[in-house]
């Protein structure tokens, strides 16, 4: 690989990567298995070691998944953990457990043992006891600071509430998974599926959904329960981790009895034997074995790296798979226009649900994994709803059975299909006249999580083929008398409708930012560079360059936005919604996050880690209110490097404090990660 196709590949697979983790931690809802998604991880890191000039600090091999709720009102209060939460190195293979053994051998001078347990697929928690009464329950969050669900722990019954027994550190903190077993599952998706609700892909997802939600007696209705596995280096004072979750045990605490001592690689490979055929009879979901150094100063002596600790490893299964033919193929559509190929299968149970599609991503894996029509196929389901096919089993294909062909015009409407260098799809270029892309790109935009309004895929539908409504834009000229006309539509359905409609104008700029459907800028992307340019103007007079200073923001995602705005249509468009009334700045939607600077008056004076633009919205999104000049009334001067000698005069002369950005950091709750400090940093 050349030097620029590893920049365009590890900023490829960094987009992809973040979005995913934001899918599985923060949506609870992934679109990729966790098998696929650990593979680009590695390939991510494969990377990054050979061309360590592209690796950055932001990068997915540096830093855990966060499941921090950006909610802007009514969310959870953030707390710092005493010790990071980390994530752990994992492989599928024994080979590489074998060389974690080794080198853990290699690095220590003294004998140990292992601690092997049980991976446990749910959601990680950390509960801080104090006076033996259960104080505070935080989520892993960004691993630096959590979501305080303290109200929702105390709804699950095996969290205790006081602990038992004696001996217990005045305060301590202890952590561990809280699960869903698969009965409370089921439960709850028939629940779901009867009340038309989203149904969960799988039991991780739904713990960590309820751990979040408002309302803690509906969590305590989930059948949640909680397994402890890990009290932090320096909280109580044992020489191994296994007597340190004895103890816990022996306070009343809940830790799983299903780990066992190993002195060797045979002895943990026995464990690893064992549990991947026992533990489908296990209530819950289980997806691997961790390994761990059992002797505490052991764990010491290894340390960590940024992201995980040298004493652990996890070992995880490979998902479930099942075995069926392929009856057609379906080739469909998406909003950007690629063309993803959907295998029809012969209905065939796997973990629990029966599988009737599975998709075949693109033209490339039907190649590589040399699918012929009608042949049998595996199929896995990891954290997705729709499985994925995997394998052939090429015994059972038919005589003479052809290679399916892929189209080489739209399926759906009958352009030449086109695929650019370096994409791994086929993409309809029809845009603007592609019916199933303008339907997809309508859907997009009215989703939930973008403009939020009340319109399924029937009604795009209908709009669109009455030519009612081809773009976002026409969405905001439709009237109540035009709308009861059509079938299906009454008096308070057109009226809810448009009311919705009207409430979409109060949609802060980030989410309209994301609901114009600019490729590769999902939720979190569209949030950074909202809040990095602070308008929309802004961000279409962007050069690249100025695009790539957003955190995150690399070459795939800022190419993505600086074409779309070269677009003379897309421009237009934009146009049609500002003046349709959409928020196209982030001051004039500013998101609260917080209280912290409710009433105070700031005034800002040189240059910060961020723009001036996104440093004014921050201070507005906390309930401060910025002020261009100092008086009596100020509150802050908040002085970046080079203030204005000025303004700094003036303040001292009116006793206003002059804060620094770090001071402003932590008066708005952001705690700075204490990196390098191998001692103080502790695992999950
Ligand atoms: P992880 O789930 O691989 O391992 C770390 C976690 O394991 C800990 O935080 C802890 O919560 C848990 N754990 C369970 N039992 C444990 C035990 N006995 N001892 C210690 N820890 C235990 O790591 P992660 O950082 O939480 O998540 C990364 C993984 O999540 C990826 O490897 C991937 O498989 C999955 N993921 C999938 C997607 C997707 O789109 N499918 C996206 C992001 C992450």
């Amino acid at each position: 690989m050349d030097f620029t196709s590893a920049k365009h590949r590890i900023e490829q697979l960094k987009v992809v990567l973040w979005e995913n983790s934001r899918k599985y931690y923060v949506e609870n809802a992934p679109t990729m298995s966790d098998y696929e998604y650990d593979q680009l991880m590695h390939e991510l890191e494969d990377l990054e070691a050979q061309y360590p000039q592209y690796a950055t600090a932001d990068s997915p091999t540096r830093r855990v998944g966060s499941d921090l709720e950006e909610r802007a009102e009514g969310g959870f209060a953030k707390y710092p953990h005493k010790y990071p939460m980390l994530s752990l190195a994992n492989t599928y293979s024994i080979e590489e457990v074998e060389e974690f053994a080794e080198r853990a051998a290699k690095g220590l001078d003294k004998p140990f043992t292992y601690c092997c347990e049980l991976k446990f697929d749910g959601t990680a928690i950390c509960l801080t006891y104090k006076n033996g009464v259960l104080f505070r329950a935080l989520t892993r969050g960004d691993g630096v600071q959590g979501d305080d669900v303290t109200r929702n722990a105390l709804q699950i019954a095996s969290i205790p509430h006081k602990l038992k027994g004696s001996g217990w550190p005045q305060e301590f903190e202890i952590r561990g998974e809280v699960l869903m077993p698969y009965e409370s599952f089921d439960r709850l998706n028939e629940e779901r599926e009867a009340l038309e609700e989203p149904l969960f892909a799988n039991p991780r997802n739904a713990a960590s959904g309820s751990l979040k939600l408002q309302d803690p007696e509906e969590v305590g209705k989930r059948g949640l329960f909680c397994t402890l596995y890990h009290i932090p280096t320096g909280q109580v004072d044992y020489p191994t981790h296994d007597e340190a979750l004895r103890a816990a045990e022996s306070w009343g605490l809940p830790v799983s009895a299903h780990r066992r001592i190993c002195a060797n690689i045979g002895e943990i490979e026995a464990f690893i034997e064992h549990w991947d055929t026992a533990r489908k009879e296990l209530p819950y979901a289980t997806d691997g074995i961790v390994i761990k150094i059992n002797q505490m100063d052991c764990q010491q002596d290894l340390g960590y790296t940024a992201k995980s600790p040298r004493w652990a490893v996890a070992y995880k299964f490979k998902a479930e798979q099942a075995c069926t033919p392929i009856l057609s193929i379906d080739y469909q559509v998406g909003r950007t226009g690629a063309v993803t190929p959907v295998a029809n299968l012969e209905p065939v149970l796997l973990s629990g649900t029966m599988v009737k599609r599975a998709t075949l991503v693109n033209e490339d894996q039907i190649r590589s994994l040399d699918i012929h029509e009608g042949d049998w196929v595996y199929v896995e389901k990891g954290g997705e709803i729709i499985p994925k096919i995997t394998g052939v089993e090429e015994s059972k294909r038919q005589p003479g059975a052809r290679i399916p062909s892929f189209p080489t015009v739209c399926p759906d409407c009958g352009t030449p299909l086109v695929r650019e260098e370096g994409e791994a799809k086929w993409f309809c270029p029809n845009r603007q006249g592609c019916p199933t892309q303008i339907k997809g790109r309508l859907e997009h935009f009215v989703s939930r999580k973008a403009m939020n309004i009340l319109c399924g895929e029937a009604t795009i539908e209908q709009l669109y083929n009455l030519n009612l409504v081809t773009l976002p834009s026409h969405l905001y000229s439709l009237k109540a008398d035009q709308l009861v006309m059509l079938e299906g539509w009454k008096e308070r359905a057109a009226a809810r409708f448009l009311d919705s409609v009207k409430a979409s104008l109060k949609v802060p700029f980030e989410r309209v930012l994301f609901a114009i459907g600019i490729r590769f800028v999902g939720e979190t992307t569209a949030r950074d560079v909202a809040r990095h340019f602070g308008s929309i103007d802004a961000i279409a007079s962007a050069t690249k360059e100025e695009l790539l200073e957003v955190p995150e923001v690399g070459e795939v995602i800022a190419d993505s936005i600086f074409h779309y705005f070269l677009d003379l249509k897309n421009c237009q468009e934009v146009e049609a919604l500002r003046a349709a009334g959409l928020q196209m700045s982030v001051e004039a939607s500013a998101q609260k996050l917080s209280a912290a600077l409710e009433g105070k008056s700031i005034v800002i004076s040189g240059n910060f880690s961020i723009s001036r633009e996104e440093m004014k919205a921050l201070i507005e999104a906390h309930g401060g209110k910025n002020s261009s000049s100092v008086s009596g009334k100020t509150d802050y001067l908040l002085a970046g490097t080079k203030p204005g000698p000025e303004k700094l005069k003036k303040a001292a002369d009116l006793g206003v404090e002059v804060i620094d950005e770090e001071k402003f950091r932590s008066l708005i709750g952001e705690i700075p990660v204490q990196a390098g400090n191998d001692q103080e940093l502790t695992l999950f």
